[in-house]
């Protein structure tokens, strides 16, 4: 049975059908133009608007798709950086158009960085105390860290659930893969996270704000199990300065189309008889 949904995806912003086969729609409620899935619909709606001024900064991706949020953040943001965990690179080099990182010891310089993103990584890294201080560390003050993660309905308390060290991996139970764009393999999935995550981060990143935002619309296509972005906002950020905020505004409306912006002005100059209605 196949399941649809009109609606606007935040990713291509076009006008569109969300289709699914099944009713997992977690993995597979598709956009139908650019094929998008309901976490990465969720990440953009949040980047947007939580981060509208993402294009003029410097934002650090791990672990990108190849489509999706990650393509356009590529394309659009003033300064991109796409990582992944190449075991066998030196970290800080490039490979494949990638740079090799492990978030838990990452080799950017500090204060260097003004987004650090991620869709489904946290819950395979073996330190995410670590990460979140590496994140912290290379942040500018008032930086942000915006992520999706899978946050287990109805649990209170995040569990451990493998740890990886210089021996590999060792479950405790059941062993657990997810799919990983660069090792047909998977990845082990270390920690089922409960809603503690906030509280967690606010212990690793102190002072911070941590928003655990929580979707269900399907005019976004954003349906399904395990639909939490966290946006986290490091302490310290100051008022930009007048020709930054400018700049800022001038961003925003690239992004929310300046054709559309270009329509109401001419529409308010229609109102005051400046200009002709179209015949
Ligand atoms: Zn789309």
């Amino acid at each position: 049975m196949t399941h649809t949904f009109d609606g606007i995806c935040p990713i291509c912003e076009y006008k569109t059908q969300f289709r699914a086969e099944t009713p997992w729609y977690r993995d597979y409620l598709f956009c139908s133009q650019c094929h998008s899935i309901p976490r990465e619909r969720a990440f953009a709606y949040c980047l947007k608007t939580f981060i509208p001024n993402w294009r003029s900064m410097v934002l650090h991706e791990c672990s990108p798709e190849d489509r999706g949020i990650s393509a356009r953040m590529r394309r659009e943001a003033k300064q991109y950086i796409g990582s992944h965990f190449f075991a066998d690179v030196p970290r800080g080099q490039m490979h494949k158009g990638y740079r090799s990182e492990n978030l838990e010891a990452l080799t950017f310089d500090d204060n260097s960085i003004d987004i650090h993103c991620h869709l489904d990584v946290l819950e395979h890294v073996n330190r995410p105390d670590l990460c979140f201080a590496e994140m912290h560390r290379t942040l500018r003050p008032g930086g942000h860290i915006i992520f999706t993660t899978p946050i287990i309905a109805g649990k209170l308390k995040t569990e451990r659930k493998a740890t990886i060290d210089e021996n590999g991996v060792t479950f405790f139970g059941e062993p657990e893969y997810h799919g990983n764009p660069i090792d047909a393999e998977g990845s082990p999935v270390t920690f089922h996270y409960g809603s503690d995550l906030a509280d967690l981060i606010l212990s690793w990143i102190p002072g911070a704000s941590v928003r655990m935002i929580t979707l269900n619309d399907q005019g976004i296509g954003v349906l399904g199990a395990y639909r939490e972005v966290f946006v986290v906002t490091t302490p310290g950020g100051t008022q930009p300065s007048l020709i930054r905020r400018l700049s800022m505004r001038l961003d925003r409306l690239r992004g929310n189309g300046m054709r559309k912006f270009l329509r109401q002005q001419k529409m308010k100059q229609m109102i005051r008889g400046k200009v002709g209605r179209p015949a």
